[in-house]
């Protein structure tokens, strides 16, 4: 890949009998953040790992700067890749100020350059005032910047943070998470951040790998993956829905809530049976005594509602919509598509 920076192809790693990355092929552009979305346990952490050199894969290539780091005939120390990796506890000494924190990684430069590397990023990270504290001394948020610019100040090629905002309460997250963006892209960091939140991924990142059972099942900028998800798994992992089945006819889906327009008909034939993936935005829901779908629950958010209906086949599709008084448990609803919406259809597997 021509401007890649970091190259990683057809990885492999097995714990004991467990096959944890499976092929696994991936590339990082410079400056570019790209974020790992996955369940628990997918092998996220274990390839952050390995790309950082804490794991030996069974085999495959990495590649920083076109340079082999990793293969069958060369395995670099991690700390000759020149990777920084932050971890989900920040891992700051806690014996150490913020600036004694910043040096550590630094202490082979000269007096000049370690002097020139604190003054940058403590001013990237605006931690100017907090440099003689503790960590205890320092909210979630602030340890957070310490550890990232404790990592910066080591001029990394490439920044791997994992689950960096997962010790931070909601009311920090939003904050701190926009403030680590900007520190990321006025640095020209390229970062992989993993994560399981797929609002933290959209937001923060350039593109977003979803990452399933070992493999990388789809990756491109977060809209493309949410409006063209290539599998159920990148549609679930994308943002919340429902799948209901049906039969494909001439450009829609017959199904149990009536006919669903197609995203992409010219991948189908009539006849085929396949799962249509339903978001909780895509239908509208109107009460009427002849509707064949029953709402079954009501999930009040605040701003909104979800709604859970059953349709005639027993299938549950989510709606979500501002509160409306009207309606309510029990209720008979028709379901239509809201107006231009195309639905993503997926076959059904093959028993
Ligand atoms: P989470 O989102 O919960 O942190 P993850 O996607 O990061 O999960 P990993 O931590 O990479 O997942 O773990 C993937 C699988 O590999 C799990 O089944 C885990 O138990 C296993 N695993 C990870 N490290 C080791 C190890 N050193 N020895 C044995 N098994 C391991």
């Amino acid at each position: 890949m021509a401007d890649s920076l970091l190259e990683c192809s057809n990885l492999n790693i097995k714990f004991g009998q467990n096959h944890v990355i499976k092929n696994l092929n991936m590339h990082l552009s410079t400056g570019e953040i790209l974020s790992i979305l996955g369940p628990s346990g997918c092998g996220k952490t274990t390839l952050l790992r390995i790309i950082a050199g804490l794991e030996i894969p069974l085999k495959g290539n990495i590649f920083l700067k076109n340079h082999e780091i990793f293969g069958p005939n060369i395995n670099l120390q991690p700390s000759d890749r020149n990777i920084g990796m932050i971890f989900q506890d920040y891992a700051l000494f806690p014996h150490l100020t913020v600036e004694k924190n910043i040096l550590f990684g630094i202490s082979n430069l000269e007096q000049k350059m370690q002097d020139d590397n604190v003054e940058r990023v403590q001013q990237l990270t605006r931690l100017q005032g907090l440099m003689s504290r503790y960590p205890h001394e320092l909210s979630g948020g602030q340890q957070q910047k310490v550890a990232i610019a404790r990592t910066l100040a080591t001029n990394p090629t490439v920044l791997l943070m994992d689950e960096p905002f997962s010790n931070l309460d909601a009311s920090l997250r939003l904050s701190v998470r926009m403030e680590i963006e900007q520190i990321l892209k006025s640095s020209n960091t390229a970062t992989i951040f993993v994560t399981h939140d797929r609002e933290e991924a959209f937001s923060i990142s350039d593109r977003v790998a979803i990452m399933v059972d070992g493999a990388i099942q789809q990756v491109g900028p977060p809209d493309q993956i949410y409006f063209w998800p290539n599998s159920k798994e990148s549609a679930v992992m994308s943002g919340s829905c429902d799948f209901i089945k049906g039969s494909v006819s001439g450009g829609s889906v017959n199904t149990s809530i009536g006919p669903l327009p197609m995203r992409m008909p010219e991948s189908f034939s009539d006849g085929d049976q396949v799962e249509v993936a339903i978001r909780q935005t895509d239908l509208s829901m109107e009460p009427t005594p002849a509707g064949k779908n029953i709402v079954v629950r009501k999930d009040f958010r605040g701003d909104e509602t979800i709604f859970w209906v059953k349709t005639p086949r027993e299938e549950i599709i989510r709606c979500k919509h501002k509160i409306h008084t009207t309606l309510f448990s029990g209720l008979k609803v028709q379901l239509s598509p809201v107006q231009y919406t195309k639905f993503n259809v997926f076959n059904v597997p093959s028993s």
